[in-house]
């Protein structure tokens, strides 16, 4: 088998004020594939993120084992970044200089010059669609803009693995997916993505093999539509007034005889089944508006591994 781009084993992270944040956390991720970690804020997405590209350090704990591109970053920091470009949540972009002066600066630092770099710097803006802002300065550029002079600035160096931390959140529907097309393209030339999202729909549009972490820990590993198939039921009758629920509770015991699994909450009732007809029947009785008739998704899949939500604030 080919050497995996990142093989983690019993991964610990306890920052400074005790919070443990990534708690024995264990991950293989093929090369060539787009792994991501799906989990929502506080997960310890980043946390691991950061770790694997040297910005972070794991506890020392002597069953821990690291390897991205073959090194272990507590070691070999440097060798791994030569290869790997990282888009941080933050972008990290120098806002007082125009858009090819913060390529120029990475240009440089990772050995590009004069010629070289600009024509470089220009292929990868018309790449990302940029090519117009050129000479814009950051400030001006939108959110959708600076995410992708980020994802231009980590594909300098021509990495063999790209790191993106939740590289759409907070962009509109079509940024997201320019991005997303983008980012397929690097992988068909062969290029491993780890992704972290908390947008279940990014998970399944880009991953082949998801990892579902919740307070720091795996809760599902494998690949979306797998996952799906194996742990949900196909179906959800989404009751968004709670108040009606009693209806469907009554339509669903007419004794049809299927399995129904039901979860709750203060505002609605989701009813998950395999079979669509009972679902269809018991939603007759509710009116227009009070309820949605869908395919289940991978947030329904976490709120059943978890008992939360995927986007829920803490
Ligand atoms: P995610 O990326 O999934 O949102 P993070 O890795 O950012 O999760 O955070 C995991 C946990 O670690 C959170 O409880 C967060 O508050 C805490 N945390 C993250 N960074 C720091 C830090 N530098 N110092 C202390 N606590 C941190």
């Amino acid at each position: 088998m080919e050497t995996p781009a990142i093989r983690v084993v019993s991964l610990h992270k306890t920052y400074q004020n005790d919070i443990h944040a990534v708690k024995g956390l264990s991950f293989t991720v093929a090369a060539g594939s787009c792994f991501a970690l799906l989990g929502p804020n506080g997960a310890g997405k980043t946390t691991t993120m950061k770790i694997l590209y040297g910005k972070a350090r794991p506890d020392p704990q002597g069953e821990t084992v690291i390897e991205v591109l073959g090194f272990d970053p507590r070691r070999d920091e440097l060798d791994i970044k030569v290869q790997t470009g990282v888009v941080p949540q933050d972008n990290a972009l120098d806002e007082e200089l125009d858009v090819m002066r913060n390529l120029l600066v990475y240009a440089r630092l990772n050995g590009i010059r004069g010629r070289r770099a600009v024509e470089r710097i220009d292929e990868l803006l018309a790449f990302m669609e940029l090519i117009d802002k050129r000479n814009a300065s950051v400030r001006e550029l939108s959110g959708g803009m600076k995410r992708r002079l980020a994802i231009a600035r980590a594909l300098l160096n021509n990495p063999r693995l790209l790191i993106l931390d939740e590289p759409t959140t907070g962009l509109d529907p079509q940024v997201r997916h320019v991005i997303w097309d983008k980012l397929r393209s690097l992988m068909r030339s062969g290029v491993t993505v780890l992704v972290s999202t908390h947008y279940m729909d990014e998970a399944y549009q880009l991953a082949n093999r998801i990892l579902i972490m919740d307070h720091g820990e795996a809760v599902l590993e494998g690949h979306p539509a797998s996952l799906m198939e194996t742990h949900m039921e196909r179906h959800v009758l989404e009751v968004t007034n709670a108040a009606r629920a009693s209806r469907v509770d009554a339509a669903l015991g007419d004794g049809n005889g299927d399995d129904i699994r039901v979860e709750r909450s203060a505002e609605r009732a989701l009813y998950y089944g395999n079979a669509l007809a009972p679902l269809e029947d018991a939603a007759r009785r509710l009116d227009f508006g009070e309820y949605v008739l869908r395919p289940a998704n991978l947030e329904d899949l976490f709120l059943k591994t978890t008992g939360r939500q995927l986007n829920e604030l803490q």
